[in-house]
């Protein structure tokens, strides 16, 4: 594989050890990897940075693991964050801003993972890949496998939304489409990885989606002018893109360009809230949902495996985590795009309501600046968003 100068192969968060880049889980002890990096070797100034066009989150080359002339790449990223001054009057502080992530090839920030992990399964010469999703990953994984010149088998519950169906196979996906949730899919998957020599794209099986998704965080810093927010409110279900901005938000400081961490928050559904939960009651990893009930698929994810990393990731940073009611997660879809004209998907608007369920308990400062992720455009949840209006006569 070719890689950058600075990285290092990859860390297994639970022992320790190094290994090779092509490496998926630990093949002593089946943690997770984490690409690493010498960051002594990475000379990078905020100047040098914003000369650079805002034009793909390969402009943080430097921080990736293979070299952008190399990657499987459609530009995303470099998505806007937009201010809304509504949401923060509302919430009684100083800036609310939304990360949107709609704004991706696929609508979703699910690109972010794929382009780092298509590149990867590209140079290990892999002719298949596959996975199992809520939706979203699949719909990427399809396109990017395309891009790629690579097969792709997606497997997703009957519960995943039509666009995401449908565009698995526009995009040339071989679709298993599984009866019940997202277990069931995995399950489905788990058999057909038994059988067949894919390559994985999947949640933290490939050690490099929260790597890709670690970027929001590098531009949103960079966005705000080098300002680190005071709180990232994300809507979390396997936490990749929570555990992948905060180790962005550690590498900033390691290379001496801030000095403070956001304060990162997990928003959950209250029908499948295994990492509030675990958060309240001070564990170190979850206790997984029996019975997961949320209309927000994104984040129906009742058994994170990665939930002792993701609680570190939430205490370390000074942070928390909140669920809220599918009710109130709808409204706050809609009350987001009335009053601020910003398409947020169902799944993502469990952030906009974490938020001020977060605000009205007091946690923001009347002066604190929040981010808040739109991790895919409501494009893909209209039909749900528009039943919610129906629901209620409108
Ligand atoms: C996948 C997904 C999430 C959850 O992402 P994680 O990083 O796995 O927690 C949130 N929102 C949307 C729209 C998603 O597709
Ligand atoms: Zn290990």
């Amino acid at each position: 594989m070719e890689t950058t100068a600075a990285f290092a192969g990859l860390s297994c968060i639970d022992c320790g050890e190094r290994f090779e880049p092509d490496h998926q889980r630990c093949p002593d002890c089946g943690g997770i990897l984490d690409p690493a990096y010498d960051y002594e070797a990475i000379s990078l100034s905020r100047a040098e940075l914003e000369d650079r066009p805002f034009d793909s989150m390969w402009r943080y080359e430097e921080l990736l693991p293979f070299p952008r002339e190399m990657a499987i790449t459609m530009d995303e990223g470099a998505t806007p964050l937009v201010e809304c001054e509504k949401l923060a009057a509302e919430m009684g502080v100083g800036r609310v801003l939304i990360k949107d992530e709609g704004r991706n090839p696929t609508g979703s920030f699910k690109d972010r993972g794929q382009t780092v992990a298509m590149t990867a399964a590209a140079q290990s010469g892999a002719s298949d890949i596959a996975l199992a999703s809520a939706g979203n990953a699949g719909q990427a994984a399809a396109a990017y496998a395309g891009r790629a010149g690579v097969d792709s088998h997606v497997f997703l519950p009957s519960r995943a939304g039509f666009t995401n169906k449908a565009m698995v196979n526009v995009h040339g996906g071989d679709m298993t489409v599984v009866g019940g949730r997202i277990g069931d899919a995995g399950a489905a998957y788990a058999d057909a990885m038994d059988e067949e020599e894919w390559y994985s794209v999947g949640t933290f099986v490939t050690p490099y989606r929260h790597e890709g998704k670690k970027t929001m965080a590098y531009e949103m810093i960079e966005q705000l002018g080098w300002e680190v927010p005071d709180a990232v409110v994300y809507p979390t279900g396997g936490g990749v893109g929570l555990v992948g901005m905060h180790k962005a938000a550690t590498e900033l400081r390691e290379l001496g360009l801030i000095e403070e961490l956001p304060a990162m928050y997990a928003a959950q559904s209250s029908g499948c809230a295994p990492i509030v939960e675990a958060f309240e009651d001070g564990k170190e990893r979850h206790d997984p949902v029996e019975y997961p009930d949320t209309i927000c698929g994104g984040i129906e994810i009742p058994d994170p495996g990665a939930s002792p990393w993701i609680l570190d990731c939430l205490r370390e940073s000074g942070g928390g985590a909140v669920a809220t009611d599918d009710e109130e997660i709808l409204e706050s879809a809609i009350a987001v795009a009335k009053g601020e004209g910003i398409e947020m998907g169902a799944t993502c608007a469990a952030a906009a309501s974490g938020a001020w369920e977060l605000a009205e308990r007091g946690e923001f400062d009347s002066d604190a600046t929040v981010v808040l992720l739109n991790t895919a455009t409501a494009n893909k949840d209209s039909d749900v968003l528009r039943s919610h209006l129906m629901g209620k006569g409108i």
